[in-house]
């Protein structure tokens, strides 16, 4: 029945009730019929007072939540947050934001906060009577993935509520991490020819190998080799770091491929006349300038001409090429000759001292940064790098650079 017959007929209902009664204890029809109008009228006002307490109740905004903001503004504020967070009421979660329910599941919303945690140490001060009174952060596990680690925020609010938020610290300590094990590596890689060169001194100390010329000789000659792999080494963590300095700053020079292919080669060309490699420049007529930093371009391509006469097979020839590619971006390669590359080791290849054949790498003067400090080039000339490689037939590596004019 609608609301407006429903309410017709219980008006109908009481008039005629109090006629009925009326009626039967006077026995007059003419106060029955005053009583059935005032029955009417009576109940028409009792109707109407009923149905306004129910409007305004339905239509009353719920009481401020917690410190002061509406339920609306509460829900928005929560789901403007990109952390996981709660509110946690009298050991429940009152309410709780998107993350929060893709992480700890749909069913959380009123549930005990003792299951939707399942954290004991966070659990003893939230589900204590008027909940966590001082703020409070605690490390935790066991959440989401089970490599990610979390900080549980808990602030105190008005009402004896508590805002719980639930913070992702796997990046922060991935990233701490990765510092610890480069200043470790980074260490061990100096260490290593210091001890060399503290040795020969001692030895070179003694009067006995010390005084034979050949001997002093052939010693200084090691410990000069050390010293200058020191040396590159602290070079290239130079270069590295100034590179990340630089890492948010555009590179906007024109840079001209053919004339800094020509340089980087030249250099080589008189350097390295004594392993009698032949390196050919291949230019396409139509390859001009990209948008660089000229002395990190010369640098990425003096690692890798340097990598590809370190690890190419003597004899054989390396090529350094370039043409326009798609997308307004212009294609370095270098290739070479030689033993290539295992797949498993090609994704790892630019993280800082990762080498297929360390022994090989020290032999060859390589530092194991070569890659990283052309990745990190090639990441702030917004470019692309890949590296093909086939065991027994050689490798290229392509840099692909935004072209100067764009096009
Ligand atoms: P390194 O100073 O050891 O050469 P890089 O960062 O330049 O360091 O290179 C990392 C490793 O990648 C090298 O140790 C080597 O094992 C491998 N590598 C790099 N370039 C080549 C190449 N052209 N051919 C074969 N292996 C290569």
């Amino acid at each position: 029945m609608a609301r407006a017959d429903r309410s017709i007929t219980i008006l109908l209902l009481s008039g005629l009730f109090a006629a009925v009664a009326v009626f039967f204890l006077t026995r007059s029809w003419e106060a029955t019929a005053i009583s059935a109008l005032a029955g009417l009228f009576a109940a028409a006002l009792l109707y109407d007072a009923i149905e306004r307490r129910i409007a305004l109740a339905i239509t009353r905004p719920p009481p401020p939540a917690a410190g002061g903001a509406s339920s609306d503004e509460l829900t928005t504020l929560l789901e403007a947050l990109l952390h996981p967070c709660l509110i946690v009421h009298r050991g429940r979660v009152e309410r709780c934001n998107r993350a929060a329910l893709d992480l700890l599941g749909n069913h959380i919303t009123g549930q005990d906060v003792r299951l939707a945690l399942r954290q004991p140490a966070a659990i003893d001060l939230l589900a204590q009577p008027g909940g966590a009174r001082e703020p409070a952060r605690i490390a935790i596990a066991g959440l989401g993935m089970a490599e990610q680690s979390w900080d549980l925020d808990i602030q105190p609010l008005e009402g004896g509520r508590n805002l719980v938020l639930l913070i992702d610290q796997s990046g922060r300590q991935a990233t701490e991490q990765m510092r610890v094990d480069f200043v470790a590596n980074a260490s061990h890689e100096l260490r290593t020819p210091l001890a060399g060169i503290l040795g020969f001194v001692e030895t070179l100390r003694d009067p006995l190998a010390g005084g034979d010329q050949a001997t002093r000789e052939r010693f200084l000659a090691i410990m000069e080799g050390e010293a200058k792999r020191m040396q590159r080494l602290v070079d290239d963590l130079m270069s590295l770091s100034r590179i990340e300095a630089d890492r948010y700053r555009a590179p906007d020079q024109p840079v001209a491929v053919a004339a800094l292919a020509e340089e980087v080669v030249s250099v080589f060309r008189q350097s390295q006349n004594a392993q009698g490699r032949a390196i050919v420049i291949q230019i396409e007529p139509d390859v001009s300038t990209v948008r660089g930093d000229r002395a990190q371009l010369s640098q990425l391509l003096h690692n890798l001409v340097s990598n590809a006469l370190k690890y190419g097979a003597p004899g054989t020839e390396i090529t350094v090429a370039a043409r326009r590619i798609d997308d307004g971006m212009t294609e370095l390669s270098v290739t070479d000759r030689g033993d290539g590359i295992a797949p498993q080791h090609l994704p790892r290849l630019t993280e800082r001292f990762y080498r297929v054949d360390s022994s090989r790498s020290r032999a060859m003067g390589g530092t194991g940064l070569g890659l990283a400090i052309v990745k990190h080039i090639v990441q702030r000339h917004g470019g692309t790098l890949h590296l093909e490689s086939k065991v027994g037939e050689g490798t290229t590596v392509r840099v692909a650079l935004p072209n100067f004019d764009g096009r």
